[in-house]
This record gives structure tokens, sequence and C-alpha cells, in this order.
């Protein structure tokens, strides 16, 4: 497959795969899992091989999902399935004004098209996202079986006994969301730990990974790259085959020759954001010579296995960039941009999230106020190709960074 024959974002998967990383099995492994990842889930659920329930894509009910015996399958990578029907659905059956963002609107469209059978349960987050919350009762109304978390939300300069209110608040959460779960067992506190170990240890794969992909920028492009992280929160449903990927991944970039001429030409970036859904994105990054070294998502943060379980999980949100105020992701960012050498920052978000362009346009001031440019990106989550204009300015943004 060449690139001009691309239809859609499981077409990009493909040409990734076969026409850009046909020299790495593992490249191709983690690509598969990915495009996989929602039907084979839907599969198992279906001939009862596994339990399962909708989920965020990242967050502390994955690893307790884990723990008790039951596969989170996440929402928003059925944006992947997308497409304008899911959105008409929304808009038309169940009102969203246009304007909302497409996320919730395809996810709503998915749903939608999965009432009566399949997964019934959802795992659903209040967490700054109105549009998502209004998503939740309509699920409900349609038959779904929707658990709310409560939001969680660090504020800048949060610490003492105002942080360890926020602890137990969350702990508390996490205990409700396991009784709901597992229809009021206990929660299972050595299935717990040992989820947590296993999620130190590909945390700390995958930032050997991601320190390798500095010395060698372009053997694992832009779209592998990002979803190399989505699958370190979900596994996509499949924990050791993804960690199986990260270990042949570190063979494979340990082994590979570096060209001093990638070197010479690479322009790093930071990518701050969604993963997008509008793939040619990612190949207008590649193809001007840019690469994706550094990530808003950068795993920073190990879990404490000292603690008892349920404390660790909530520490560990608590004390990482997705804790709450803009700020902890800027340090995040910050310390990326000074890893990877950044030359910009690509700021990616979906149309119509205020929540999202509010906290894009203050890290836009922000680095633009240090001389660190940025682009500012609005895509959508539907399957079809990113509009030209989103690509010609990306294209015109890292030209302007060489
Ligand atoms: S992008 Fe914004 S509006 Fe859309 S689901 Fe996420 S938080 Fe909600």
């Amino acid at each position: 497959m060449e690139i001009e024959d691309i239809q859609s974002p499981r077409d990009y998967l493909l040409y990734s795969k076969n026409t850009v990383h046909g020299y790495s099995r593992a490249i191709g492994e983690l690509l598969d899992l990915s495009a996989s990842y929602i039907q084979d889930a839907e599969q198992a659920y279906k001939d009862g091989k596994i339990d399962a329930v909708w989920s965020r894509a990242t967050g502390w009910e994955i690893p307790l999902a884990y723990a008790s015996g039951i596969v989170p399958v996440a929402y928003s990578e059925m944006g992947r399935l997308s497409d304008l029907d899911a959105v008409t659905i929304a808009e038309d059956y169940y009102q969203f004004p246009q304007e909302t963002c497409s996320m919730v609107k395809c996810t709503v469209g998915q749903w939608h098209k999965r009432r009566g059978f399949g997964m019934k349960r959802i795992i659903g987050a209040s967490v700054a996202c109105e549009p998502y919350n209004l998503a939740w009762e309509l699920m409900r109304k349609e038959g779904y079986d929707v658990h709310a978390i409560d939001v969680v939300y660090r504020a800048p300069g949060v610490k003492g006994d105002r942080l360890e209110q926020l602890v137990q608040f969350l702990m508390a959460q996490i205990r409700e969301t396991a009784d709901w779960l597992t229809g009021g067992k206990e929660i299972d506190e050595e299935k717990l730990k040992e989820e947590i170990r296993r999620k130190n240890r590909l945390i700390a794969k995958v930032r050997k990974i991601l320190e390798l992909r500095i010395k060698n920028p372009y053997y694992m492009r832009s779209l592998p790259a990002i979803y190399l992280l989505t699958g370190l929160n979900t596994y996509f449903g499949k924990p050791l085959a993804y960690e199986e990927v990260l270990d042949r991944l570190i063979v494979e970039l340990t082994d590979a020759p570096v060209r001093l001429r990638d070197l010479n030409k690479v322009i790093p970036l930071v990518w701050v954001g969604s993963p997008g859904q509008e793939f040619g994105i990612y190949e207008a990054i590649d193809q001007a010579d840019g690469a994706l070294l550094g990530f808003r998502g950068y795993p920073f943060n190990n879990y404490d296995e000292s603690l008892p379980p349920v404390e660790a999980l909530a520490r560990h949100v608590l004390g990482n960039q997705e804790a709450g105020a803009s700020i902890y992701v800027q340090k995040v960012i910050e310390q990326e941009l000074k890893k990877v050498k950044a030359r910009g920052l690509v700021l990616y978000g979906y149309l119509g999230c205020s929540y999202g362009s509010v906290a894009r346009e203050m890290w836009r001031d922000y680095f633009h106020k240090r001389g660190i440019p940025s682009i500012n990106l609005e895509g959508t989550f539907q399957v079809g190709p990113p509009t030209g204009q989103i690509l010609t300015r990306i294209r015109a943004f890292i030209e302007m960074l060489a």
C-alpha cells in the first residue's frame, strides 16, 4: 500500500506497518494490537471468554479492573471505528449540538449502535467534561449500566492536609468502583499489588524505549510512538502480548544501526495532547523530517509499591500530570522539551473542547514567552482524512523549525 491509497485510519495502520516499518516485527505487532483491540475484546466477551467493561483509556480504574479479572475496553478507541454515521446519530437522535466535541459524539453514536447486545457496563468519569456527563445520563436511559466516577482535582499548591483529604476521597472512590465492578466483593489486594508491579515494570520498559528512540529517532515513527504510550494504559486488553512487544522493541532498538545523517536532519518535537485520530498528521510530521520524541503523557511517575495498593493507586493519580491543574502537565512538558532537545511543541486537541482549548492556549502562551515555538491544532475524531489546512499548517511549522 502506498500513501496515495490511504482512505481511512485502518489503511494508515496497514501502511505504517507494511510500508514504513516493514523491517520491524515489534512495531508491526504493536500496530496489530492497537487495530484489533476493540474487535477482539468484543468478540472474546461475546464468546464468554472474558468479562469486560467500557472504560477510559487512562486512569486508575484500569489496573483495578484487571485486578478484578475484568478487561477494560477504552471507549475512546471506538473513535477509530467511527464515521459520520456515528456523529449523525449523536446529533439527530440525541440532539447533541453540532459544535459538541466529536469524541463524545462518536462514542455515543457507537454505543447507540450496540444497544441491546454486547458489553453493557460503562465506567464513566465526571472529570472536567460536561458533554460526557450528558452521555452517561443518555446511556443509562438506553439500558447501559453506568458507574460514573466523581471528579478528583488537585489545584496548584494543594499539599499537606488538603492533599491527604483528596487521597482519602479518591480511595473511597476506588473502593466504591471495585464494589460496583465485582458485585460487592472485597478488593483482592494481592491481585491489585500484582497489577501495580506489572505497571511499574512496563513503565520502566516504555521509558527505556523512549530513551532509545532519542538515539535512533526514525526507527519508530510518530504513529506507533503514540500507540506505544496508549498501550501502556490499557495494554490493548492483552497485557502479556503488549509486554512481549515491549521486550522485542527494546532488543530491536538496541541492535538497530544508527545513521548519522538521521541525527543531523531530525527535528525533535514534543507532542502535547490527545492521541489524534487523523493519522495523516503523523505522516505529515514524518515526511517533514520531524520526530515526536517527547510526550505530555511521559510516564515519569512510578507507583509506590511499599504502600497498601489502594493508597498507591490514589497517590499515583494525585502525583502525576493528570492530577488536575494544567500546571502539572506544564512541568512534564518542560522536562520533555529539555530531555529531547525539542525544537517545537505540537499542541493537539479536538474541535469543540473548550476545556482543552483553554489549556492549550495557556501552554502556548507560557512556552512562547520562553522562546519555544508551538503549533495549536484542532482536529476531529471521526474516520476520514485530515483537512488539507491542518496538513499545510504542520508542514509549514516544521519547515520553519528546520
Ligand atoms: S476532548 Fe474535551 S470535550 Fe471532548 S471528551 Fe475530552 S474533555 Fe470532553
